[in-house]
């Protein structure tokens, strides 16, 4: 995992500012809901020192109704709260201020990550964010992977009902499109292994 500093402009005050990019993200394995095996290969979530804006890529713009929610004393409090690091203020700050649906629910899961790799109260609960959001994201659609990571959610928050449903709804899909050596049919099928065995534990692609 190799990290440089590059220069750049902040998606929201506009200050030329130095963000921390990561230029390898070499992985070895990761888990069937998408979460990297070490701490090191977690998203790094940044701040711009000017305005406080949090983002995984600080230079990108953002509309002026997200500016003036970083501008607001809600987001600002936020970065003040005691979490148990700092990353998770910046990650609740990107949450709140994140405009789109898609990368809030993805944002949810790398707080999730976070708190279960460094062993913090709250991962459940952020998990279950990110649920919902995708149920709510699904309503427009959603590719097989995503209702993949979805079911796997499910899973491991122990809601095996749903997710034995979800499991049955893609099931003609996955038989009639793909053939038994593609990925997505492997871990398909061993989803719907785990699922019958009522398993919580994290699993690996590694695995499939
Ligand atoms: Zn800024």
């Amino acid at each position: 995992m190799k990290q440089i500093e590059r220069k750049t402009v902040c998606g929201c005050c506009g200050k030329e500012i130095i963000q921390t990019v990561t230029i390898s993200r070499y992985q070895s394995d990761i888990g069937l809901d998408g979460r990297p095996t070490k701490a090191s290969a977690l998203p790094l979530i940044q701040e711009c020192k000017y305005c406080h804006y949090c983002s995984i890529d600080l230079g990108k713009k953002i509309s002026d109704k997200a500016k003036s929610v970083v501008m607001s004393a809600e987001y600002q409090n936020i970065l003040k709260k005691d979490y148990a690091d700092m990353q998770i203020c910046k990650l609740k700050a990107a949450i709140y201020a994140t405009e789109d649906i898609r990368a809030k629910g993805y944002l949810y899961l790398v707080i999730c990550w976070y708190m279960e790799i460094h062993n913090l109260q709250g991962a459940i609960e952020m998990r279950r964010c990110a649920v919902n959001i995708m149920e709510e994201l699904f309503v427009h659609g959603a590719d097989l992977e995503e209702i993949l990571v979805y079911i796997d959610c499910l899973r491991i928050l122990g809601r095996m009902a749903e997710a034995q449903e979800q499991i049955t709804a893609i099931e003609e899909l996955i038989e009639d499109n793909f053939p038994s050596d593609n990925i997505l049919y492997k871990r398909y099928k061993f989803e719907q292994q785990l699922v019958l065995e009522k398993d919580r534990n994290a699993h690996y692609i590694s695995e499939v």
